[in-house]
């Protein structure tokens, strides 16, 4: 959207004055303004300044989840914290939900509506970076790291929480808030299950948050793909590959050969689709010809039945690969996520919140390092977002050409939804990499989670004082979303939580990583610890 100069000025001044914003005609939204409400006005204000007075925290928060650096399935130390400091704060604490050792639900309150703020806490294999160093160079060599900056959502979600329960019992509200983090998201491992076990049975409202380099919210199909996640695992016969070749069945040559398979087959695919593979296990050492061998595929697609197909499609190539070499094939499901939808009237009154808050102010330090990782990528030096966007919405389904998937797709089709994105970390990155680590623990990560959790406190203000936003939230989730498509699980009964996943990386690693914890009784934040002076920028 482009905007002339007058009207840009007059954006900032309207984000900048924050919280009292938003009696102001809202520059980007056609709607008319909602009728005057001096109540949940002054209510909105209040969680904010709650939030305002939690920095301290918020900060902490954020730097430990970052220092404990732990990728899907081993979040044990980020879910023990996380669920801490929501048992002390007087949460119900449920520890190893759905099976899965690492996940939690904490609630507060009682009776209706029943919200559930949730967010990722994993993190990448190999993306260790030091915070706030605009160039690569890891905290630990080869160990995971906050390479996405998951690290910020659940210390957000907590704040907005701690803040509007502090309101909901000076103001005698009643209301049930449910924290539950998302685990493992980068495998897609664990939100199908969680609906499986009912987590989200009671629940009227979800309000999801996740990292990006703006502050924004959508509805309806959001674009991206959904997706299953299937490791094809062949099994042959040993043998001297020298001395008895023939005698050898090669479970490799199975794995080869289905990639191969796939990749030819791959010009004849819908142009929505994205798949990718890792060879798992590749055998032992070239004189044995290897017996067992392993293929990991993430199979996209912008809907369910186009995400089955290509499921199908995987398993006859596995099967083709089997016949060739005369190897056996057996395949698990490691991960699934649904295409995301989300809600209308929910993205509405949120996007209504981020008009009100605005972007954080960057300051000098906050640009330069965002400028500097810029040039070292060879990216375009735009440093951080300086505009809001326009509410997203309305996407033809037809116009998705498919991208990355996110498993809060599997709670978008049974609860009504939405996700806010929040500015924590940079424009113009690559993603699951570390250089979207930097800024994940400075003020720039301080500041997003700053403004992220007044969005999310002043949203959970209109739930709680708007029961007319739940019936509307439910109204477009049975009439619009759901009328025609009806959720069904990409797993299957007999498929379970890979909770396995990333032990080994973790048994390598987790002794090494404990001398980075995060010790707040020493330190005031991550980057003092590391003695480093931010930002560091290339001369
Ligand atoms: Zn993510």
């Amino acid at each position: 959207m482009r905007m002339s100069r007058l009207s840009l000025i007059a954006l900032l001044a309207a984000i900048t004055v924050s919280l009292t914003a938003q009696s102001q005609p809202a520059p980007q939204s056609t709607a008319p303004p909602p009728p005057a409400n001096p109540k949940l006005d002054q209510m909105k204000r209040d969680v904010g300044l709650e939030v305002d007075g939690m920095q301290e925290n918020i900060q902490k928060m954020n730097d430990t989840v970052f220092s404990f650096a732990e990728p899907g399935f081993q979040e044990v130390e980020t879910s023990k914290y996380l669920s801490g400091i929501l048992r002390q704060n007087g949460f119900t604490v449920q520890e190893g939900v759905a099976g899965i050792p690492t996940a939690f639900t904490a609630r507060w309150g009682s009776g209706k509506p029943v919200i559930a703020l949730g967010s990722d806490i994993d993190d990448i294999p190999q993306a260790s970076q030091k915070p706030g160093v605009a160039w690569h160079e890891p905290i630990i060599e080869g160990a995971p790291g906050h390479g996405e900056g998951h690290n910020s959502g659940m210390p957000l979600q907590i704040t907005a929480a701690l803040a509007v329960k502090k309101i909901m019992e000076q103001q005698h509200l009643q209301g049930t808030l449910m924290l539950w983090p998302g685990v493992a998201e980068e495998l897609l491992g664990t939100k199908a299950y969680y609906v499986r076990a009912g987590l989200f049975k009671d629940v009227d409202i979800c309000i999801f948050a996740h990292v990006g380099a703006q502050m924004n919210v959508g509805w309806g199909d959001t674009g991206g793909n959904g997706m299953v996640s299937v490791e094809y695992n062949f099994k042959g016969e040993s043998a001297h590959a020298a001395g008895a070749p023939w005698r050898g069945r090669s479970a490799l040559d199975a794995v080869e050969l289905m990639d191969i398979g796939w990749n030819f087959r791959r010009e004849h695919l819908r142009l929505q689709q994205r798949s990718h593979d890792v060879i798992t296990n590749g055998g032992d050492q070239p004189n044995v010809v290897p017996q067992n061998a392993s293929v990991w595929y993430y199979f996209r697609e912008t809907d369910y039945e186009h995400i089955k197909e290509l499921r199908e499609i995987g398993d006859s190539i596995a099967k083709a690969a089997a016949m060739m070499t005369n190897t056996e094939v057996s395949s698990r499901l490691l991960g699934s996520a649904w295409p995301q939808h989300m809600n209308k009237t929910l993205a509405e009154t949120m996007y209504a919140n981020i008009l009100s808050v605005g972007l954080p102010t960057w300051d000098a330090d906050d640009i330069a390092l965002a400028k500097g990782i810029q040039k070292e990528l060879k990216q375009p030096e735009i440093g951080l977002a300086m505009q809001l966007n326009p509410l997203r919405g309305g996407l033809d389904p037809e116009q998705n050409m498919g991208g990355p998937s996110d498993d809060i797709g599997d709670v978008s089709w049974v609860v009504p939804t939405v996700t806010l994105g929040y500015p924590a970390n940079i424009p113009n990155l690559p993603g699951h990499n570390w250089a979207n680590a930097i800024a994940s623990a400075t003020p720039i990560a301080h500041k997003g989670v700053t403004a992220g959790a007044k969005v999310q406190a002043m949203t959970l203000v209109d739930l709680l004082l708007k029961p007319e936003v739940v019936t509307a939230a439910w109204d477009y989730f049975k009439n619009v979303q759901t009328r025609t498509q009806k959720y069904e699980p990409l797993i299957r009964p007999q498929d379970q939580p890979a909770i396995e996943l990333n032990r080994d990386i973790m048994a390598k690693y987790r002794e090494q990583m404990k001398k980075f914890y995060f010790d707040p009784t020493k330190y005031k934040t991550l980057l003092e610890q590391l003695g480093i002076q931010y930002p560091v920028i290339r001369k």
